[in-house]
């Protein structure tokens, strides 16, 4: 589904992506892993066009594939966004808007999705992922983990190739923690395309089809979860899983 080739990103003299390489395939889950700071969001922002790479190649299957050694043009970036939904750590929800309304505005004005279907889209999902009473409820009524669902939902509604999940579970307390990752892990089971970003180890092994380590910028061990967590390869994998598991 998708390729990405020799990617690079600076910030000023910061050089955070450095030359990283991966494939995703269809219906895979693919978990980034690796120390703050490394890198991780930095490369899925750049899959999304909300960031612009300094170099390297990125190609969703049927696309253009988008060379950053060049000038990116609009379109470009249009047809990167239009490929994947990103979920962010802090959710990004309309403070002011309903819960379906957040749902509902992304189809609508991003895609030109009628309102009647947007919203029988929405509701469905809202159900699915057991907000469906909360539909007229505003962001700041819900829990922290009920946000997060339906910050999910607004980017399944954009029924993208990709999801992109940066640190979905890192801003919940504990124990919210479990019904945003089980609802991760119905996603992948459906067979949902996903790159995540993730220090939740024990859930990479149940979902991951690849884990990429990351260290400064570069993916520097890669693997099976099997391969990656018991087997590490390198000192810095082994040192960095060591002190989370
Ligand atoms: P974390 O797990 O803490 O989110 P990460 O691996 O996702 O870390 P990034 O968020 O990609 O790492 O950050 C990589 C580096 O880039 C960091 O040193 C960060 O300070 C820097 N950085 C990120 N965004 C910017 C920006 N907009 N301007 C300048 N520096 C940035």
């Amino acid at each position: 589904l998708l390729t990405v080739g020799g990617l690079e990103k600076n910030f000023g003299t910061n050089r955070v992506v450095d030359g990283v390489d991966f494939e995703v395939r269809r219906g895979e889950v693919v978990v980034l892993i690796g120390p703050s700071g490394s890198g991780k969001t930095t490369v899925l922002r750049c899959l999304n066009g909300l960031e612009i790479a300094d170099a390297g190649r990125v190609a969703f299957d049927g696309g253009p594939a988008i060379d950053f050694g060049r000038r990116v043009s609009k379109a470009d970036r249009r047809a990167l966004r239009d490929r994947s939904a990103m979920v962010f750590q802090h959710h990004n929800l309309f403070p002011h808007r309903t819960v379906l309304q957040n749902v509902v505005e992304g189809p609508v004005h991003a895609h030109g999705v009628g309102r009647g279907e947007a919203v029988a889209r929405a509701e469905a999902l809202l159900a699915r992922v057991g907000l469906g009473e909360k539909r007229n409820a505003y962001p700041f009524e819900l829990s922290g983990g009920q946000q997060q669902r339906l910050g999910i939902v607004r980017a399944l509604a954009l029924q993208p190739d990709l999801l992109l999940f940066d640190e979905p579970t890192s801003a919940l307390d504990p124990e919210l923690v479990g019904e945003v990752l089980a609802v991760l892990k119905e996603l992948a089971e459906e067979g949902w395309t996903m790159v995540i970003v993730t220090h939740e180890l024990s859930f990479a092994r149940k979902v991951a089809d690849e884990v990429l380590f990351f260290d400064r910028g570069a993916i520097v061990e890669r693997g099976t979860p099997g391969e990656l967590f018991t087997r590490p390869q390198h000192e810095r994998t082994r040192r960095f899983v060591d002190s989370i598991l």
